[in-house]
């Protein structure tokens, strides 16, 4: 299978520090049904180990010129996949 067109390939990288989802990405999950009202993420696919393990992963987000965890960075509308501890990345302006 071919790879949809990314601009970056970002490595995952273990978080420096604990990450929190910013309010607006919060509320962005609430209103399309990933997270409930308590704040609990509910993303397809993903086990409660792999959650775990996605929260002390983080990566440099080439777009927000920081580090953004990985949570963030799985729900991220540029997100495409991740390969081999890499992110593919759209890159487009957030
Ligand atoms: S998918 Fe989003 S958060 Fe992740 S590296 Fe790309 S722009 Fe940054």
């Amino acid at each position: 299978m071919g790879e949809l067109p990314h601009k970056y390939e970002v490595t995952i990288i273990t978080a420096t520090k604990p990450h929190k989802l910013p309010d607006n990405i919060k509320d962005e999950l609430k209103s399309s049904g990933l997270m409930d009202e308590k704040g609990k993420l509910k993303l397809k696919g993903v086990s409660p180990k792999m959650l775990k393990r996605m929260k002390e992963e983080a990566v440099e987000c080439p777009v927000l010129k920081s580090e953004v965890g990985f949570v963030q960075c799985f729900v991220c509308p540029n997100f495409q996949s991740r390969i081999t501890g890499k992110v593919l990345c759209k890159g487009e302006p957030l």
